[in-house]
């Protein structure tokens, strides 16, 4: 069964992506290895919009958000929540042991700069966690204008989840302040899942040494020791790290500013053409994610039969809503390798689909 992939992750993979993979193996202590590693530092540098290091973990985003809080929270933590994975971000603090509070949003609504501050300013936190763009509900908060008050309170770290638009947009870790930014492989890298992406301040990484029960396998002071040889803590996924060398190399031809152009320009296409046959973006105006767009179901259609159509007859599937929006939205992924050609098939496929499509059971 073969079919294209534009849900908001894993996105497609190219064959170019997927013969980097291929290669034949290496040592992880390797010189080999450590070429490797080192070669990729500057140009991921390069995405984050920083000087600190870039660590590589084999794990999906998950493994360095529960990391990220096991290192660096002693008091207790802000979790933002808009979304389902910022609402998980929330239970996951909890499970990990912290003392949290839950700044809840609907979801659909961006984070509110102002209530981040009211509740900062208690003084009760070293910590905060945001998601840049809620990929659940195709939301995108305001990310320098949070970053800015966050900034008012030195005490407080940020972790940030960039995990779906991280090179979809710039975002400048160093000029924003960000002391621990997280993102995966599989959304806009375009990359198979598995890898995952973690840059730390000098900030964050002296208080990760001050916790005694950080753990081991997402222990920042073993990224960064193993970093400062060119490697991993243990041995990684090999495989992915060719991926990510070569996807390296396609974001270096292509260029971060065209790069961008591109993802801004299909997600408008998306956008435009869905609202023409008479639906409307789910999140708040002026808030809609750039890697995908998240449609409200306002003609009431049968999304599980959509997707059925899409998949059998034009070899393609988009996603029928997340968690408790299951059946209420549809999202479709702009992110990683799509060009004009692409988007517009796709969209031609769905425009055939939606004609073929019947109204969901009352
Ligand atoms: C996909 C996603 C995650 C979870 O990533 P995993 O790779 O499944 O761990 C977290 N945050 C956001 C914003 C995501 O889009």
């Amino acid at each position: 069964m073969s079919y294209k992939l534009f849900i908001p992750g894993p996105v497609a993979v190219s064959e170019k992506t997927l013969r980097a993979m291929t290669q034949p193996m290496i040592g992880h202590r390797s010189t080999d290895f450590v070429a490797l590693y080192n070669s990729i530092q500057p140009e991921l540098q390069a995405v984050l919009g920083t000087k600190d290091p870039v660590y590589l973990s084999t794990s999906s985003a998950w493994g360095v958000m529960e990391g990220a809080l096991r290192n660096v929270v002693k008091k207790k933590v802000l979790n933002c929540m808009n979304g389902a994975f910022s609402d998980k971000w929330y239970d996951v603090s909890l499970r990990c042991g912290k003392q949290a509070t839950a700044l809840k949003f609907e979801w659909g609504q961006p984070v509110d700069p102002e209530a981040i501050r009211k509740e900062l300013a208690t003084g009760d936190y070293d910590a905060l966690t945001l998601i840049h763009n809620e990929t659940s509900c195709g939301c995108m908060s305001d990310l320098p204008a949070i970053m800015k008050v966050v900034r008012e309170f030195p005490a407080v770290i940020a972790i940030i989840d960039t995990v779906s638009s991280l090179s979809v947009l710039p975002i400048n870790k160093d000029e924003l302040g960000i002391d621990v930014l997280v993102a995966g492989s599989q959304k806009a890298f375009a990359m198979p899942p598995g890898l995952s992406f973690l840059s730390v301040s000098k900030k964050a990484l002296d208080r990760a040494a001050t916790l005694p029960d950080r753990g081991y396998y997402f222990d920042f002071v073993e990224f960064q020791k193993n970093h400062e040889a060119g490697m991993t803590p243990s041995t990684p996924a090999i495989s992915l790290i060719y991926a990510l060398r070569s996807k390296l190399d396609d974001i270096k031809a292509e260029g971060l500013a065209a790069r961008y152009a591109r993802h801004a320009r299909l997600n408008q296409t998306v956008r435009d053409f869905v609202i023409s046959k008479g639906f409307t973006l789910f999140p708040k105006e002026g808030y809609g994610s750039a890697s995908l767009n998240c449609f409200a179901n306002t003609q009431n259609i049968d999304l599980g039969a959509l997707n059925k159509i899409l998949k059998s007859k034009y070899k393609l599937v988009i996603d029928g809503g997340y968690g408790k929006l299951k059946g209420k939205t549809f999202r479709i992924s702009n992110m990683g390798d799509e060009t004009d050609e692409t988007i517009a098939a796709m969209l031609q496929s769905l425009e055939s689909a939606l004609a073929e499509t019947p109204k969901a059971a009352a």
